[in-house]
């Protein structure tokens, strides 16, 4: 039986610990401020910005929505973004993706002044994360070593599969776990094998997308296995890229969907938006 990872557990006591940072910031009238910018209307977005604004109100970081249109112009995306730029009391700009097409997110996410860039999108900030200099990481990236740490699982020397590599999951996840000395493979499309590199894995970090991706069979005992997954299944239920049922019995660890890698982004994000405002303000 693996110990269950508790995300959200783990989550909670984080935003507990950064309410009390920003009761004392208050204190002394420094205000932490997020601005988030969504454009369009996907309905997943509007969840996922509606549960940053509720963990905002709950730590008791300001919160600034900007809803635009889905016809707006990449001018006009990049004009407001040059405004909040400049704008002493933001301390964080996050651009909800997805943003409609023609758009260019890529355009966007490079504009947003790399100080203010809480989500670790700017090449500044990715730069920085691959060359090993303090920067914004993302936020689930952050959220996945933080789990590790928390349950005290050092990478160094372990065999790191890393299921995905996309810019915002498994690359920043990859060169966090290098960063802490594990020995790291990164998979995507086109690996032959995936079992056989799969059960090689120490740790196994799953960032692919596709519902019960990695089953029981593919995984050797007492893997510690995160799962970054968020699907959903035939049902409509939510479910991660790893066959829970089948994997748990070997793993030493593993993190359940929902309440897993998903609660702690959201606090990584916050602890992020309060680094700007404290960095800002030289604190
Ligand atoms: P993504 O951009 O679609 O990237 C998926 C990666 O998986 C790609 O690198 C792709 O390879 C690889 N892949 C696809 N099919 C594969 C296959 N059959 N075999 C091996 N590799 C394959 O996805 P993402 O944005 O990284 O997100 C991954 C998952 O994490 C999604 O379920 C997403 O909802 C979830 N997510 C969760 C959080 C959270 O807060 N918990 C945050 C972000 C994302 P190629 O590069 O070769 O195409």
């Amino acid at each position: 039986m693996a110990i269950i990872i508790d995300g959200k557990e783990l989550a909670k006591k984080i935003r507990q610990d950064l309410k009390v940072e920003v009761d004392k910031l208050r204190e002394k009238k420094v205000y932490p401020k997020l601005a988030v910018i969504m454009v369009g209307e996907d309905k997943a977005s509007q969840v996922y910005v509606r549960n940053k604004s509720k963990a905002c109100n709950e730590i008791g970081i300001d919160f600034e929505e900007f809803l635009l249109p889905s016809n707006i112009t990449m001018e006009k995306l990049l004009e407001l973004i040059e405004e909040l730029n400049n704008r002493k009391d933001i301390s964080g700009i996050l651009l909800q993706s997805p943003i409609p097409k023609p758009l260019n997110i890529r355009e966007a996410f490079n504009k947003i002044d790399y100080r203010k860039d809480v989500d670790g999108f700017n090449p500044i900030n990715v730069g920085k994360l691959a060359i090993g200099e303090k920067s914004f990481i993302s936020c689930t990236p952050y959220g996945v070593v933080k789990m590790l740490e928390e349950y005290n699982i050092n990478p160094e020397g372990k065999n790191v599969v890393i299921i995905g590599r996309s810019n915002i999951v498994g690359k920043p996840v990859g060169m966090l776990l290098l960063a802490e000395n594990g020995t790291v493979i990164t998979c995507h499309s086109k690996t032959k094998d995936i079992a056989s590199v799969c059960r090689e894995a120490d740790i196994l970090v799953a960032a692919v997308g596709i519902p019960k991706f990695i089953t029981g069979d593919m995984v050797s005992d007492g893997v510690v296995v995160i799962d970054v997954g968020i699907n959903r299944n035939e049902e409509g239920k939510l479910c991660g890229d790893v066959d829970f049922e089948s994997v748990e019995p070997k793993a030493s660890y593993i993190t359940p969907v929902p309440g897993g890698v998903g609660p702690m982004t959201i606090a990584m994000l916050m602890k992020n938006c309060l680094t700007a405002c404290k960095k800002q303000n030289n604190l």
